[in-house]
């Protein structure tokens, strides 16, 4: 097939995410990864500001995971997890446990972050029925959270102002209460989180667990909320005896500036989920993190049976290469790579806040942020960006970067000035 066939043929055969079979939004296709560089079959070469999704935190077609990948195929790239075990899974849930908060002592490997998600629900509902407070069944959230696409855990995602509005009715249905609305460094009042100790005063004989994106929600609005708001959700999930949930999948090993985003709370969840970035993009692969209370309290009723186990969980090539990312985001100076990176966002990012289309710049640790008041014209939005040699992919209202943690200052900035000039010249068009 020469490109013009197989862009044709994957227009007319192919789904990609969240796309029309009929109308879909272009799709350019990549021949290869290098560093931040995306190399197009046209040979193109795009800088990456998005880690494929906040994955690919290390770069492209790095040696270190290469080599990991290539030494574990050497020995068996799959086996069942039912009656086995192998090296690499224990060695990554050790690396995870030892980096994580100290009660977290419990790893469940599960092969993406949406199922990853369904697990942590599951290990709620079932620490409850075992402790007989089966009633004890609804989670509790905030509005603007994504958790993933499966059936539980659109359950907890933003009911409007997320992807899955049509499937309402079919839905487990949970409590919501407000996003959270203290920005980071505003002054703490107690009023902020007043709605969200309603909600868990008056439901809390119905609710198993509360469950949030940590600091930063992505999917679901990419909104960055101050620590104090988690610290108290954190305080009241005691109180009120139900569970803490964290999805990390987005914020974890150090997109936010800590390795993991709840740290900046000082806090420990009873439930913890881990993807995405695992395994420095290479592979999917997701964890679910539990507390001795919660993988104890599963099995208070004698059965202690978790009720999952997919086909592919603890892939060896995806522990694997998840091990070698983890050591290498350790032996690298991450922690000051965000911190220049967040600098660099604010201060590049800053000049679109001065543009009438646009309602608010923001940036955390490798994120940055700008939101427009209206939904983006992706179809001519996306290709302009290609132009300009730079691979950012805009959603609803918002344009932003998550770049690998390795890119170079000139590459950064190739990406902020790639925004500024798109959103000029996009403020032109909607004059
Ligand atoms: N939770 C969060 C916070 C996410 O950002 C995502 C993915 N965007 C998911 C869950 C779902 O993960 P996956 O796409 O791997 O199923």
């Amino acid at each position: 097939m020469n490109i013009k066939q197989l862009c044709q043929y994957d227009k007319q055969h192919i789904w990609h995410p969240y796309t029309s079979m009929l109308n879909p939004s272009p799709v350019f296709p990549v021949a290869s990864a290098e560093g931040v560089i995306l190399t197009l079959e046209t040979g193109q070469r795009l800088i990456d500001g998005m880690s494929s999704w906040w994955t690919c935190i290390h770069g492209y077609n790095h040696p270190v995971l290469n080599q990991a990948i290539t030494d574990q195929l050497q020995k068996m790239s799959h086996v069942m997890f039912g009656g086995l075990t192998h090296r690499p899974a224990v060695e990554l849930a050790k690396k995870l446990i030892d980096l994580s908060a100290d009660n977290l002592q419990h790893v469940f490997f599960a092969d993406s972050g949406s199922v990853a998600v369904e697990v942590s629900i599951k290990m709620a509902l079932q620490y409850w029925v075992a402790q007989n407070k089966a009633e004890k069944h609804k989670l509790l959230t905030v509005r603007n959270g994504y958790h993933g696409d499966t059936f539980g855990a659109m359950s907890v995602c933003d009911p409007i102002n997320g992807m899955h509005e049509m499937f309402t009715h079919r839905l487990a249905e949970n409590i919501f209460v407000e996003a959270p609305n203290c920005k980071p460094n505003d002054q703490w009042r107690a009023e902020m989180i007043a709605d969200f100790e309603q909600a868990l005063q008056s439901n809390q004989e119905q609710i198993a667990a509360v469950i949030l994106e940590p600091i930063v929600q992505n999917a679901g609005g990419m909104r960055i909320y101050c620590a104090e708001y988690l610290r108290q959700v954190s305080r009241l999930c005691k109180q009120y005896h139900v569970l803490l949930i964290l999805d990390e999948i987005a914020t974890g090993f150090g997109r936010t500036g800590s390795l993991f985003a709840y740290q900046q709370a000082d806090i420990e969840p009873d439930i913890l989920v881990l993807g995405k970035t695992l395994t420095g993009g290479y592979m999917t692969l997701a964890a679910t993190l539990a507390s001795t209370k919660v993988a104890k309290g599963i099995n208070a009723d004698g059965s202690g049976i978790l009720m999952h186990g997919p086909t592919f969980m603890a892939n060896p090539l995806a522990c694997s290469v998840a091990n070698a990312s983890i050591d290498l985001l350790l032996q690298s100076n991450w922690q000051q790579n965000i911190a220049n990176i967040e600098q660099q966002l604010k201060t590049e990012l800053a000049p679109c806040a001065t543009l009438d289309i646009v309602k608010d710049v923001r940036c955390k640790g490798a994120i940055g942020i700008v939101e427009l008041h209206h939904p983006v014209d992706i179809f001519w939005m996306q290709p302009r960006f290609v132009e300009l040699g730079v691979w950012i992919r805009p959603f609803n209202k918002l344009v932003y970067l998550m770049p690998p943690y390795i890119i170079k200052k000139q590459e950064l900035t190739k990406l902020t000035q790639a925004i500024y000039q798109v959103m000029k010249e996009y403020a032109l068009r909607k004059k």
